[in-house]
Protein backbone atom coordinates (compact mmCIF):
# COMPACT_ATOMS: atom_id res chain seq x y z
CA UNK A 1 0.00 0.00 0.00
CA UNK A 2 1.18 3.30 -1.15
CA UNK A 3 1.87 6.18 2.00
CA UNK A 4 0.29 9.29 1.33
CA UNK A 5 1.83 12.12 2.76
CA UNK A 6 -0.61 15.18 2.41
CA UNK A 7 0.73 18.75 2.47
CA UNK A 8 -1.48 21.98 1.78
CA UNK A 9 -0.89 25.59 2.31
CA UNK A 10 -0.85 29.21 1.17
CA UNK A 11 1.46 30.25 -1.72
CA UNK A 12 4.82 31.12 -1.06
CA UNK A 13 5.34 28.85 2.40
CA UNK A 14 7.63 26.82 0.47
CA UNK A 15 5.37 23.78 -0.13
CA UNK A 16 6.15 22.88 -3.93
CA UNK A 17 10.32 22.50 -3.17
CA UNK A 18 10.09 21.40 0.49
CA UNK A 19 7.59 18.10 -0.98
CA UNK A 20 10.06 17.68 -3.86
CA UNK A 21 13.04 17.82 -1.57
CA UNK A 22 11.52 15.68 1.09
CA UNK A 23 9.99 13.03 -1.52
CA UNK A 24 13.49 12.77 -3.01
CA UNK A 25 14.81 11.56 -0.05
CA UNK A 26 12.02 9.55 1.37
CA UNK A 27 12.29 7.36 -2.29
CA UNK A 28 8.77 8.75 -2.53
CA UNK A 29 6.68 9.82 -5.52
CA UNK A 30 5.74 13.77 -5.85
CA UNK A 31 2.32 14.78 -6.86
CA UNK A 32 2.27 18.91 -7.73
CA UNK A 33 -1.77 19.36 -7.63
CA UNK A 34 -2.04 23.30 -8.29
CA UNK A 35 0.27 22.03 -11.67
CA UNK A 36 -3.06 20.96 -12.96
CA UNK A 37 -5.30 24.11 -12.14
CA UNK A 38 -2.78 25.87 -13.87
CA UNK A 39 -2.53 23.91 -16.66
CA UNK A 40 -6.30 23.81 -16.98
CA UNK A 41 -6.35 28.00 -16.96
CA UNK A 42 -3.33 27.90 -19.22
CA UNK A 43 -5.04 25.72 -21.83
CA UNK A 44 -8.19 28.50 -21.13
CA UNK A 45 -6.18 31.28 -22.09
CA UNK A 46 -4.64 29.69 -25.24
CA UNK A 47 -8.06 28.67 -26.98
CA UNK A 48 -9.80 32.38 -26.10
CA UNK A 49 -11.87 30.28 -23.43
CA UNK A 50 -13.47 32.58 -20.91
CA UNK A 51 -11.88 31.79 -17.44
CA UNK A 52 -14.67 33.65 -15.77
CA UNK A 53 -16.91 31.89 -17.98
CA UNK A 54 -17.92 28.44 -15.82
CA UNK A 55 -19.95 27.02 -18.34
CA UNK A 56 -16.93 27.20 -21.22
CA UNK A 57 -14.29 26.08 -18.81
CA UNK A 58 -16.66 22.68 -17.82
CA UNK A 59 -16.83 21.97 -21.44
CA UNK A 60 -13.16 21.86 -21.79
CA UNK A 61 -12.82 19.06 -19.39
CA UNK A 62 -13.66 16.96 -21.49
CA UNK A 63 -10.82 17.16 -24.43
CA UNK A 64 -8.44 17.87 -21.70
CA UNK A 65 -5.25 16.02 -21.90
CA UNK A 66 -3.02 15.79 -18.92
CA UNK A 67 -0.21 14.71 -17.80
CA UNK A 68 2.36 15.29 -14.91
CA UNK A 69 5.68 13.69 -14.07
CA UNK A 70 5.92 12.53 -10.54
CA UNK A 71 9.73 11.26 -10.24
CA UNK A 72 10.66 14.00 -8.43
CA UNK A 73 13.58 14.29 -10.35
CA UNK A 74 11.64 13.90 -13.51
CA UNK A 75 9.09 16.81 -13.06
CA UNK A 76 7.03 17.78 -15.87
CA UNK A 77 3.79 18.64 -16.79
CA UNK A 78 2.03 18.38 -20.65
CA UNK A 79 -0.95 19.23 -21.95
CA UNK A 80 -1.87 17.11 -25.36
CA UNK A 81 1.55 17.31 -26.90
CA UNK A 82 2.82 20.56 -25.35
CA UNK A 83 4.87 20.81 -22.75
CA UNK A 84 3.67 23.40 -20.43
CA UNK A 85 6.28 23.40 -17.36
CA UNK A 86 7.33 26.79 -17.50
CA UNK A 87 4.38 28.42 -19.52
CA UNK A 88 2.22 27.92 -16.35
CA UNK A 89 4.36 29.95 -13.71
CA UNK A 90 3.59 32.81 -16.44
CA UNK A 91 2.33 35.55 -14.45
CA UNK A 92 -0.92 35.47 -16.76
CA UNK A 93 -1.72 32.08 -15.93
CA UNK A 94 -1.27 32.60 -11.61
CA UNK A 95 -3.58 35.76 -12.11
CA UNK A 96 -6.24 33.48 -14.06
CA UNK A 97 -6.01 30.07 -12.33
CA UNK A 98 -8.30 30.93 -9.31
CA UNK A 99 -11.52 31.60 -11.16
CA UNK A 100 -10.48 28.21 -12.74
CA UNK A 101 -9.95 26.51 -9.52
CA UNK A 102 -13.79 27.66 -7.89
CA UNK A 103 -15.31 25.71 -10.05
CA UNK A 104 -17.23 22.91 -8.44
CA UNK A 105 -16.50 20.71 -11.20
CA UNK A 106 -13.44 21.72 -11.69
CA UNK A 107 -12.58 20.63 -8.47
CA UNK A 108 -14.26 17.32 -8.40
CA UNK A 109 -12.65 16.50 -11.97
CA UNK A 110 -9.28 17.22 -10.87
CA UNK A 111 -9.79 15.16 -7.33
CA UNK A 112 -10.55 12.31 -9.27
CA UNK A 113 -7.93 12.71 -11.30
CA UNK A 114 -5.46 12.99 -8.08
CA UNK A 115 -7.02 10.03 -6.79
CA UNK A 116 -5.73 7.77 -9.67
CA UNK A 117 -2.67 9.22 -9.97
CA UNK A 118 -2.09 8.22 -6.11
CA UNK A 119 -3.35 5.05 -6.62
CA UNK A 120 -1.41 4.38 -9.67
CA UNK A 121 1.81 5.00 -8.35
CA UNK A 122 4.13 2.28 -8.24
CA UNK A 123 6.60 3.67 -4.94
CA UNK A 124 6.60 2.87 -1.25
CA UNK A 125 4.77 6.28 -0.85
CA UNK A 126 4.03 9.77 -2.11
CA UNK A 127 3.90 13.48 -0.79
CA UNK A 128 1.22 15.42 -2.29
CA UNK A 129 0.78 18.90 -2.34
CA UNK A 130 -2.00 21.94 -2.77
CA UNK A 131 -4.41 23.34 -1.08
CA UNK A 132 -7.13 20.71 -0.32
CA UNK A 133 -5.18 17.41 0.07
CA UNK A 134 -5.38 17.15 3.65
CA UNK A 135 -9.02 17.73 3.42
CA UNK A 136 -10.45 16.87 0.33
CA UNK A 137 -8.29 14.80 -1.84
CA UNK A 138 -6.98 12.72 0.90
CA UNK A 139 -8.28 12.79 4.14
CA UNK A 140 -7.34 9.79 5.41
CA UNK A 141 -3.44 10.08 4.50
CA UNK A 142 -1.04 8.49 6.58
CA UNK A 143 0.10 11.77 7.12
CA UNK A 144 -1.23 15.28 7.36
CA UNK A 145 0.65 18.46 7.43
CA UNK A 146 -0.30 22.03 6.93
CA UNK A 147 2.91 24.30 5.62
CA UNK A 148 3.11 27.69 7.27
CA UNK A 149 4.97 30.61 7.46
CA UNK A 150 4.03 34.39 7.83
CA UNK A 151 2.41 36.48 5.44
CA UNK A 152 5.95 38.47 5.46
CA UNK A 153 8.17 35.85 5.05
CA UNK A 154 6.43 34.65 2.16
CA UNK A 155 6.18 37.41 0.03
CA UNK A 156 9.86 37.51 0.82
CA UNK A 157 10.90 34.06 -0.57
CA UNK A 158 8.13 34.28 -3.52
CA UNK A 159 9.83 37.85 -4.82
CA UNK A 160 13.59 36.30 -4.40
CA UNK A 161 12.26 33.72 -6.78
CA UNK A 162 10.69 35.78 -9.32
CA UNK A 163 13.63 38.40 -10.80
CA UNK A 164 12.53 41.08 -12.06
CA UNK A 165 9.21 41.40 -10.65
CA UNK A 166 9.07 44.22 -7.83
CA UNK A 167 8.94 43.21 -4.27
CA UNK A 168 5.18 45.38 -4.05
CA UNK A 169 3.77 43.69 -7.10
CA UNK A 170 4.69 40.20 -6.10
CA UNK A 171 2.95 40.58 -2.61
CA UNK A 172 -0.06 42.10 -4.28
CA UNK A 173 -0.57 39.03 -6.52
CA UNK A 174 0.42 36.96 -3.99
CA UNK A 175 -2.27 38.08 -1.10
CA UNK A 176 -5.00 38.79 -3.86
CA UNK A 177 -4.70 34.95 -5.17
CA UNK A 178 -4.51 33.73 -1.47
CA UNK A 179 -8.02 36.05 -0.62
CA UNK A 180 -10.04 34.19 -3.86
CA UNK A 181 -8.43 30.99 -2.85
CA UNK A 182 -9.19 30.54 0.60
CA UNK A 183 -13.07 31.87 -0.28
CA UNK A 184 -13.11 27.99 -1.64
CA UNK A 185 -10.50 25.89 0.87
CA UNK A 186 -9.29 26.95 4.14
CA UNK A 187 -6.00 26.06 3.73
CA UNK A 188 -4.58 28.46 6.40
CA UNK A 189 -6.06 26.37 9.44
CA UNK A 190 -5.12 22.93 10.62
CA UNK A 191 -8.12 20.55 9.98
CA UNK A 192 -8.27 17.72 13.06
CA UNK A 193 -5.27 15.14 12.78
CA UNK A 194 -3.38 17.68 11.04
CA UNK A 195 0.44 18.84 11.72
CA UNK A 196 1.30 22.43 11.58
CA UNK A 197 4.99 22.94 10.49
CA UNK A 198 5.94 26.96 10.44
CA UNK A 199 8.25 27.64 8.08
CA UNK A 200 9.18 31.25 9.44
CA UNK A 201 12.11 30.98 11.19
CA UNK A 202 13.33 27.44 9.42
CA UNK A 203 15.62 27.58 6.11
CA UNK A 204 15.30 25.38 3.68
CA UNK A 205 16.93 22.38 4.54
CA UNK A 206 15.55 22.31 7.85
CA UNK A 207 12.41 22.64 6.67
CA UNK A 208 12.80 19.38 4.73
CA UNK A 209 14.28 17.98 7.81
CA UNK A 210 10.86 18.37 10.36
CA UNK A 211 8.39 17.44 7.00
CA UNK A 212 11.04 13.88 6.48
CA UNK A 213 11.43 13.39 10.23
CA UNK A 214 7.36 13.73 10.65
CA UNK A 215 6.97 10.89 7.97
CA UNK A 216 9.66 8.92 9.44
CA UNK A 217 7.95 8.76 13.31
CA UNK A 218 4.38 8.11 11.39
CA UNK A 219 5.33 5.30 9.42
CA UNK A 220 7.60 3.49 12.24
CA UNK A 221 6.03 0.24 12.75
O1 LIG B 1 0.23 25.64 -5.71
P1 LIG B 1 0.06 26.63 -6.83
O2 LIG B 1 0.34 28.04 -6.41
O3 LIG B 1 0.79 26.26 -8.08
O4 LIG B 1 -1.49 26.53 -7.18
C1 LIG B 1 -2.06 27.29 -8.21
C2 LIG B 1 -3.54 27.50 -7.93
O5 LIG B 1 -4.24 26.28 -8.06
C3 LIG B 1 -3.89 28.04 -6.56
O6 LIG B 1 -3.79 29.45 -6.52
C4 LIG B 1 -5.34 27.55 -6.40
O7 LIG B 1 -6.22 28.42 -7.06
C5 LIG B 1 -5.33 26.23 -7.15
N1 LIG B 1 -5.19 25.04 -6.32
C6 LIG B 1 -6.31 24.53 -5.69
N2 LIG B 1 -6.26 23.36 -4.99
C7 LIG B 1 -5.10 22.68 -4.93
C8 LIG B 1 -3.93 23.18 -5.53
C9 LIG B 1 -4.01 24.38 -6.21
O8 LIG B 1 -7.37 25.16 -5.76
N3 LIG B 1 -5.07 21.52 -4.27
Amino acid sequence: MTIVVAIDGPAGSGKSSVSKAAARELGYAYLDTGAAYRALAWRCLEEGIDTYGPADVVESLSSFEYSIGTDPDGYFVRVGSDDVTDDIREPRVSAAVSAVARVPEVRQYLVDLFRGIIAASARPGIVVEGRDITTVVAPDAEVRILLTATEEARMARRSAELSGVSAETTARELSSRDAQDRKVVDFMNAADGVTTIDSTNLDFEQTIGAVVSLVQKSTQT
